[in-house]
């Protein structure tokens, strides 16, 4: 047996731990495009702000490979797989023979095309050689900068580079930052949080181009702005990394497409992460859910049936959490009341109050299941021994809470067991004793 990893994040790392579990003697063979051992990409912002040194990202001891007897080769793009003869090649030419297969490559930035963007002041921040390219700029002494986009990557960024010290503006084509992850409300909150925190935006606004001759000098925007900038950062989103995979045969959508067990379609290949579609048992669609746990989650999985193990994978699910200058907010599962299609199924509990400037922030999306079930429940403060008839169930099927996320482990706990719940234990499980609730709703 021998086994190959391409891959060498949260999926690729969390798979040959698995196997390893596994089998801890046939060849393991690490193929990673980078340089670096692995590390987390989630803290990179955090170094960049100075919150943390970059020792700090890297995952694992040096001892690692020695220690799970696994070789790791640096430098490597896998761009060739041929599933009959087992064998993937590399762009510049180095062949392997695998048994089972892990594709494990994640996704890469989006970084579109606008004129002036190949000045060497102009980022996506992916990898440790972006984060790394970053730092180089702000040691020297870079004082004013541009984030183009309103995503997750975009404003930890911006984040990251104001606690620097720079003055920086974030560009957003969209009415909204967050849009993936928060309605128009929602993202007001925090954008004026972040305002009050020093950070400026424009919305509504395009990139025309970057300008300056052999470095940056600004970015101009429609309508007409020129903002001066020494330096820019372009979130725009993630791709898979399936461009070179198209011709090998695999059922490729949004991204690799894999069963249950992680498997792709072709024998003996599996993938896990964010190069992965998987089933989001939500909304209960096949995605991609680029997250790190679903990365991890999946990597293990699909680590552990390499191995002849029979591990089924549930799903995956869409969860983001984030900390602003102290402001910290979640969001999972379906967080926008305004997508669901029949609306009269559905129910959304909201509640906001300011303390300070510092809102908190709770909503909740529930599907009511008004088929009727006879439940020998009684509703709380009822003292009647009767039986509810045609008691409606509701099931909890996202959340967003901002300023105060003290209740998102026992909220996911809730999305991800998907259990309908009665308004009694409803209000249980949202109360003090939420997580008592949890335990006894399993
Ligand atoms: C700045 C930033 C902040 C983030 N913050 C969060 C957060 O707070 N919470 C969260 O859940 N997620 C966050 N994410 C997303 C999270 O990092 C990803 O979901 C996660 O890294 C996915 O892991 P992965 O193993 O699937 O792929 P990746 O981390 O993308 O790793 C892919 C691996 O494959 C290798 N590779 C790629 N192509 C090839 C090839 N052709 N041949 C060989 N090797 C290849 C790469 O070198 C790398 O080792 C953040 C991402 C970024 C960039």
């Amino acid at each position: 047996m021998s086994y190959i990893v391409v891959g060498n994040s949260a999926a690729g790392l969390f798979a040959v731990e698995e196997i390893r579990r596994h089998d801890t003697q046939s060849e393991l063979i690490v193929l990673t495009a980078e340089q670096e051992p692995s590390y987390s990409r989630c803290l990179t912002t955090y170094f960049l702000a100075g919150d943390i040194p970059v020792s700090q990202l890297y995952l694992r001891n040096t001892d690692f490979a020695q220690r799970l007897n696994l070789k790791i080769v640096y430098g490597v793009k896998v761009n060739w797989i041929d599933p009959t003869l087992q064998i993937v090649r590399s762009a510049d030419g180095r062949e392997g023979h695998y048994s089972k297969l892990l594709l494990a490559m994640g996704s890469s930035a989006h970084k579109p095309s606008i004129p002036g963007g190949n000045l060497p002041e102009v980022f996506t921040l992916r990898t440790m050689e972006d984060a790394l390219a970053i730092n180089k700029v702000l040691e020297q002494g870079a004082q004013k900068a541009v984030v183009i986009g309103g995503g997750l990557v975009s404003l930890k960024s911006a984040y990251a580079l104001k606690k620097r010290g720079l003055d920086v503006t974030v560009v957003v084509s969209s009415r909204q930052i967050l849009s993936q992850m928060l309605d128009l409300k929602e993202a007001n909150l925090i954008q004026e949080y972040l305002r009050v925190n020093g950070l400026k935006f424009l919305l509504q606004t395009d990139v025309l181009s970057i300008t300056g001759e052999s470095h940056v000098q600004g970015v101009l925007t429609s309508p007409q702005t020129e903002l001066a900038a020494d330096m820019v950062i372009i979130g725009k989103g993630v791709r898979p990394n399936i461009e070179d995979l198209s011709e090998f045969g695999f059922n490729i959508g949004q991204g690799l497409q894999v069963d249950s067990s992680l498997a792709t379609n072709l024998p003996n290949i599996y993938a896990a992460g964010d190069i992965a579609e998987t089933w989001d048992f939500v909304p209960q669609r096949f995605t991609v859910n680029a997250t790190w746990p679903n990365a991890t989650t999946q990597g293990r999985i699909a680590g552990a049936n390499m191995c002849g193990r029979k591990e089924f994978y549930a799903g995956s699910l869409g969860l983001n959490s984030v900390d602003f200058f102290g402001l910290s907010a979640m969001s999972v599962g379906i967080t926008k009341f305004q997508d669901i299609k029949e609306p009269e199924n559905w129910e959304q509990e909201e509640n906001l109050k300011m303390e300070g400037d510092n809102p908190i922030y709770r909503k909740l999306i529930w599907q009511k299941n008004v088929s009727s079930l006879t439940l020998n429940l009684r509703e709380e403060n009822n003292s009647s021994l009767t039986p509810i008839q045609d008691s409606p169930l509701y099931i909890l099927k996202g959340f967003v809470l901002i300023g105060d996320t003290s209740q998102g482990g026992v909220l996911t706990a809730l999305v991800k067991a998907g259990r309908p719940l009665t308004l009694a234990q409803r209000k249980l499980a949202l109360g003090r004793r939420g997580q008592l609730a949890v335990e006894i709703i399993k």
